[in-house]
């Protein structure tokens, strides 16, 4: 589903020069559910924005859905990004004077999708999150939980091959986590695949695989599920 390889990226400002990306290669099966973890300036959001095709990377390659996606010309990445990518950002990015459908809406208006279908398809998204009966809500009327719900529907509405979620919790108290990260594993269960950054440990735990960065570079990527099982087998062992 994705590949990525040599993976390079360069900020250049006035003063410095500065890889906040360095030479990284991860490939991510259809149905994964991966956290990405790291401290502060670790190059996380960088990486997330590279596979958005919201940045360009520096150098190196990166095919999502057998396409190489560095090659692509802007207007095309503009399409890749709309067609195969649901991106989900901490402060929800939702148009505040739209309800919840209209925002929804969005990215199919940008796909050319027709007043019908798009009202069906993205009613159906917002009562995949729980939010079936907010459809004419607007977003100063939702709790943090329930918009970031909505911005959950509106990056699934195009049905997209991957689902980018960058510190999506972080604005949001411990109940309304819970409230997001439980849509996730549904998500999950259904078989969306799913790479989501986060600096908490608790809520990296709700992922199947843990790549953690440091330095602009992947110092660990390990199956949770693995480990937990390795744990359990050493107890059967142990006992
Ligand atoms: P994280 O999300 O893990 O906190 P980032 O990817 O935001 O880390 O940042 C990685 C590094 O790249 C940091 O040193 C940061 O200061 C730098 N950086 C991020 N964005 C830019 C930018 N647009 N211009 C210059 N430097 C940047
Ligand atoms: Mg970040």
């Amino acid at each position: 589903m994705l590949h990525i390889e040599g993976l390079t990226k360069q900020y250049k400002t006035d003063e410095v020069e500065l890889f906040a990306l360095k030479n990284i290669n991860v490939h991510v099966s259809k149905g994964e559910f991966v956290a990405i973890v790291g401290p502060s300036g670790s190059g996380k959001s960088t990486f997330l924005n590279m596979l958005g095709c919201l940045d360009r990377p520096t150098s190196g390659s990166y095919v999502l859905d057998g396409i190489e996606v560095t090659r692509l010309k802007d207007k095309e990445l503009a399409g890749v990004r709309n067609q195969k990518i649901g991106f989900v950002f901490q402060s929800f990015n939702l148009l505040p004077r739209a309800t919840s459908l209209r925002n929804v809406e969005i990215p199919m208006l940008y796909a050319g999708v027709g007043m019908a279908v798009r009202k069906k398809r993205a009613t159906a998204a917002l009562q995949r999150v729980g939010l079936g009966q907010r459809m004419g809500h607007k977003p100063s009327q939702l709790s943090g939980g329930q918009r970031q719900r909505v911005a959950i529907a509106r990056a699934l509405v195009n049905q997209p091959s991957i689902v980018l979620a960058d510190e999506p919790t972080g604005n949001l108290d411990s109940r309304s986590s819970m409230e997001v990260m439980s849509i996730f594993q549904e998500l999950h269960a259904q078989g969306v695949t799913i790479l989501l950054v986060t600096h908490e440990a608790d809520i990296a735990q709700h992922a199947e695989r843990v790549i953690t960065f440091k330095d602009g570079c992947i110092i660990k990527d390990e199956q949770v599920i693995d480990r937990l099982f390795a744990t359990a087998s050493e107890e059967v062992i142990l006992t």
